[in-house]
Parts: C-alpha cells; structure tokens; sequence
C-alpha cells in the first residue's frame, strides 16, 4: 500500500471545536473539566496550548483527536463531524490523520527504534519493505540514522523522544497531537524536540498542536492559547500568517 496524501494548504482550518464540554465523575459529583472551549487550528501553524496543571489541557486535546467523547459540543476535523461517527470510524480517522507525542514518550521497551516506527506502519498497511523504506527516511529526518537498532533502554530522554517524533510524523499526519514533549527533556533537547514539530507544520503542512507548560517553547509558536479553568483566556496570534509550506518537498518520505 501506498499514500499519497493531498498537499495541506498553510492557513487552512484542519479542526475546529464548538462548545466543547467535559465532565468528570469524582466520587458522587462531576466536575467539568472543559466549559464550554472553542477552538480552532489551522495547517502549518505551530498551536501551543498553554496553562497550568490541571486547567483540562490534555483532556482537550483528547477530545481533539478522537480518544475522548466530549459531553457536549463539536469537533470538525478534516472536514469530519468525528464525534458523529461510529467508533470504528473515529479510530480509522486518528490512524489516517492524526500523530501523537507524549511526555512519557510511549515507546515500546523490546522494541528497537526501528520497529517502533515500522510496527505502527504496518498495523496502518505498510508492507514490510515500504514500512521500513518510510521508518529508515523518518528516523534519518530526526537525526538517529546511526541509532536504529537501538531499543529505549539505551537511547537518552531527548533521543526517545525522537524516535516518537520520527513514529509520529512517518505517516505524515495532517494533525500532530504533542502533549507536553518537552517536559522530561533538558533544555538542549527539548529545543531539538521543539523544532522537529515546527519543521512538521512548516514543511509538510501539518497542524501542530502542543500541549504544554513550558515557557521555552513558545518562542516556537505561531499562535498561543492559555486555557485556565477549562476556559480559554486568551488566544494570540505571534506570527503573522503561516508560510507556505514545500510542496515538492514533503517532510518525511516521498
Ligand atoms: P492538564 O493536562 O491541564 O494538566 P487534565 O486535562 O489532565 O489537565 O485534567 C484536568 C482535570 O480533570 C484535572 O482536575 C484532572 O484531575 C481531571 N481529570 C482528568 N482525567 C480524569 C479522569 N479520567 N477522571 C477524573 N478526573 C479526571
Ligand atoms: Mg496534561
């Protein structure tokens, strides 16, 4: 199986969000944790979404990216309804559209840098030879080419994080989902980690949206929001309007 995904265009709405509300049950009562949140972002933008702990930011993006029904409200992503769709199509959505970087990096422990990335390429369809054509250009991308038969154990923080990075963006997501990448890394490391999500909307067009407390990174943005409260704010753009992104020159592949 092949991909060829259609060119992203810089400035245009990949998801918007209406509404949206989230309650937890703690013991006998709720509390909401998303009060009613709009928000949106667009293609080649990277979207920080600052605040402090506890503020409902890692619910958000749950709610973005289909691991989480909101209570109320909508997500229109890549032009989807997501939260209308039945649940095997919500999971075919998040395969087909959506990477995901954690703060706890999430790789496997048996696994090599290698196969973390061609495991998840070939559970999307890959054969062997292509998901590991794609792994090998991807994990080159993020600058562990020589560090590919290495599994967590002897990698460093800042060069697992990487290899999610590189498992993230192999399939060229048009939504990249980062929540708090940075938060385990030092500061070297977590400026690395922090360009390769800018280099995913500048060159290939993705919509990046970073989940983070993290003052370091929001030189990095092109739009900030801070939510607090499970309410947003403030939203501000600091860039104007995205760059166009390389067409003929995809990020990760060809
Ligand atoms: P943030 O990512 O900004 O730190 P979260 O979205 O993780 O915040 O959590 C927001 C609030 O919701 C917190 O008070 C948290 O304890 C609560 N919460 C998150 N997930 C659950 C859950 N599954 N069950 C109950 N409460 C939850
Ligand atoms: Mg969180």
């Amino acid at each position: 199986m092949s991909q060829s995904p259609s060119p992203l265009v810089p400035g245009k709405t990949a998801i918007v969000a209406k509404g949206l509300v989230k309650r937890f049950k703690t013991g006998r009562t709720y509390i909401e944790v998303l009060k009613s949140v709009d928000f949106d972002a667009l293609h080649g933008d990277v979207t920080m979404v600052m605040g402090p702990s506890g503020s409902g930011k890692s619910t958000l993006v749950a709610c973005l990216s289909g691991l989480l029904r909101p209570d109320g409200g909508r997500v229109k992503a890549m032009d989807q309804d997501l939260w209308s769709l039945p649940s095997g199509r919500i999971d075919k959505f998040r395969l087909d559209n959506c990477g995901f970087i954690f703060q706890g990096f999430n790789l496997f422990p048996a696994l090599t840098a290698l196969q973390q990335v061609t495991t998840v390429l070939k559970y999307q369809g890959y054969d062997v030879a292509e998901a590991r054509r794609m792994a090998m250009v991807s994990l080159d991308e993020v600058g562990l080419g020589h560090r590919v038969n290495q599994r967590p154990s002897e990698l460093s923080g800042g060069e697992k994080q990487r290899v999610a990075i590189a498992r993230a963006l192999a399939k060229q997501p048009r939504l990249l989902f980062a929540d708090e990448p940075t938060s385990a890394l030092d500061g070297e490391n977590g400026q690395i980690v922090t360009r390769l999500l800018q280099r995913a909307a500048k060159e290939h067009g993705a919509a990046v949206i970073c989940v983070t407390h993290d003052h370091r990174m929001e030189s990095f943005a092109d739009r900030v929001i801070h939510i607090e409260d499970g309410r947003i704010l403030d939203d501000r753009r600091v860039t104007s309007q995205p760059a166009p992104a390389a067409a003929d020159r995809p990020l990760i592949g060809a």
